[in-house]
């Protein structure tokens, strides 16, 4: 028995598996939205005093270090970081077998503290350990990177790997929730362990005992778009896995054609869910015959309030932090100390773009933020649809825009979006200040969030499963801007909460014309109503709406909420 986690082990344990995880800036094991979802989870259920246990992989190179070069051409290095700067190797190792040979498995043990006294041990499996192939020491090296062979190997890591792990550290596990289907092998772990011994079965199929493991799986599905739903050739899954279960049965859990994660998860769970109203219906069609539930995201509202409104909110919704509930409250703060609050990250924000970039802003002029995931479905690009008729509307009142965010290193259409806005900075220069922040990650994320006065959603209906950032925004009185989709459709209160761009979700848009449609109220909205209202000399009407956001947004769209309701919805039943 392991001292450390002795505390730990005494009680039944809900089991968090999830590909990437990001609790905090220093330790690169994320690259986006369901990395930062699932540290931001834990949070919460540390935070709630939740029985968990989370599992990972350690990505030793992380996802990748964005560099631009001048032509704002993305280029990718390595991370360099040392797991043991922040967390303890544990004695306990597992194997797996993988194309015939013992993989190695440790893991790094990670406790998230609450001031509340929660905590959450996170297990980070490492494969780089000597018994192991130079080939096999580098399966958790790069989150995301590598082909088909290398990912299902990672993913053999996680979920099998993972249980294993649990199993050898003594947990006791009365949940299993898989975080997107990376970690679906966990239930194909778990129905070799259940399996029944065939003298006590009937046929020889029911030697797979997958009620038993239904009844403990756990499965959130995160996106809509094809590609983010990994499938394996089984040839592949031969060849790494062997037939650890007869292919004829696999077939009828995961697919006749290929070894379909998602399927997998969904066929091995009692409870499945959508990250938003809209994708639960969405998922819905998408897998018909199961039962999708959804539970809208919310992010960790205390790591996502930057310090100068942290301080407001002290002073005047004391307990806000462990209990967003009560920014109900948001009444109670005076409007002009919302705004001086609000104008502290502002500056803070713009001497980070000068010092990164060179950019000089005024504190003065409406600023839009964007960043995200550089992907096309995103449209980065919408704002800049019409020039002469974006440079009118400055000319009514100024604006100023900051980008930031990722490519995918295979994904060159996602590079050259970002040279794509580095063209529309050059080419503005002088009438609209442009700045795009390299090295999108939680520090930035928090500072723009906080410091810009609108943050721009612009996403492909309807491929915006949830979006998170948005929420973020909201926790520091910021306006948000956005298609409807995902979050925002909960969230959006015409003119009140912030803006929408486009058509309703409920009517439906002629297929590419959408762009154009968006694009036309996104310009009116922004000249007719955003604009005027920021410029009014009245500061009253913006901060009123500000604290609109905190009441309305913050208040719901925050990790505690969420995790209340993945407790009394999906882990008690
Ligand atoms: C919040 C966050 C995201 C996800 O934002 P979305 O709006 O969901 O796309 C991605 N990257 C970082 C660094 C974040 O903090």
């Amino acid at each position: 028995m392991n001292n450390t986690l002795h505390a730990f082990t005494a009680e039944p344990m809900i089991a968090y598996f999830s590909m990437e995880i990001g609790v905090k800036n220093d330790i690169p094991t994320y690259s986006g939205g369901l990395g930062i979802l699932a540290g931001d989870t834990i949070k919460s259920a540390a935070d709630l005093n939740l029985p968990m246990v989370a599992v990972t992989l350690i990505t030793r190179k992380g996802y990748f270090t964005q560099e631009l070069d001048n032509s704002g051409w993305q280029h990718e290095k390595p991370v360099v970081w040392d797991p043991a700067t922040h967390m303890t190797l544990l004695k306990e190792t597992v194997k797996v077998q993988i194309e015939g040979r013992d993989v190695h498995i440790q893991a790094w043990l990670y406790q998230v503290i609450s001031p509340t006294g929660g905590r959450v041990p996170m297990l980070f499996l490492d494969t780089d350990v000597p018994e192991n192939t130079p080939e096999d020491r580098c399966i958790t090296d790069y989150l995301y990177g590598g082909d088909s062979a290398y990912r299902i190997k990672q993913e053999v890591v996680l979920g099998m790997g993972g249980v294993r792990m649990l199993h050898a550290l003594e947990f006791h596990i009365k949940k299993y929730h898989m975080n997107e289907g990376h970690a679906s092998f966990l239930a194909l772990e778990l129905l070799l362990r259940f399996k029944r011994d065939i003298e006590t079965v009937w046929d020889e199929r029911s030697v797979w005992d997958v009620g038993r493991v239904r009844d403990l799986c756990v499965f959130t599905t995160h996106t809509p778009v094809e590609a983010g739903h990994d499938k394996f050739s089984y040839p592949l899954v031969s060849k790494v896995l062997g037939e650890i279960i007869p292919f004829d049965v696999l077939k009828d859990l995961a697919g006749k054609d290929n070894l379909n994660m998602t399927m997998l998860a969904l066929n091995l769970s009692k409870y499945i869910n959508g990250v938003a109203k809209k994708h639960g219906e969405v998922s819905q069609h998408m897998f018909p015959g199961y039962h999708i539930h959804a539970i809208t995201n919310g992010v960790h509202t205390f790591t996502w309030t930057c310090s100068e409104m942290a301080k407001l909110f002290d002073k005047y919704i004391p307990g806000w932090a462990n209990e967003p509930e009560l920014f109900v409250r948001s009444g109670n703060i005076p409007e002009l100390e919302l705004w001086e609050a609000h104008r502290e990250a502002k500056r803070k924000l713009l001497a980070y773009v000068s010092n990164t970039t060179g950019v000089e802003m005024d504190p003065n002029v409406l600023t839009l933020g964007f960043a995200r995931r550089a992907t096309a479905y995103k449209r980065p690009h919408l704002l800049f649809s019409d020039i002469e008729r974006l440079l009118k509307i400055n000319e009514k009142g100024r604006i100023q825009i900051i980008y930031a965010g990722k490519a995918h290193p295979h994904d060159d259409n996602g590079k050259r979006l970002i040279q794509g806005i580095y063209g529309y900075r050059d080419k503005l220069k002088g009438k609209i200040a442009i700045a795009f922040l390299p090295g999108y990650n939680m520090d930035i994320a928090l500072k723009l969030v906080s410091g810009v006065d609108i943050w721009l959603n612009t996403p492909l209906r309807p491929l915006e499963a949830s979006g998170t950032s948005g929420m973020k925004a909201a926790h520091n009185g910021v306006v948000n801007f956005s298609v409807l989709d995902g979050w925002w459709i909960e969230g959006h209160i015409e003119g009140f909460t912030g803006w929408s761009i486009g058509a309703k979700p409920t009517e439906t848009s002629e297929p590419g014309a959408s762009d154009a449609e968006d694009v036309a109220d996104l310009y009116d909205k922004l000249e007719n109503l955003i604009i005027p209202k920021y410029y009014n000399p009245n500061k009253s009407n913006w901060s009123r709406m500000m604290k609109n956001a905190i009441s309305k947004n913050a208040y719901y769209f925050n990790s505690h909420r969420m995790m209340r309701r993945y407790v009394t919805e999906a882990y008690i039943r």
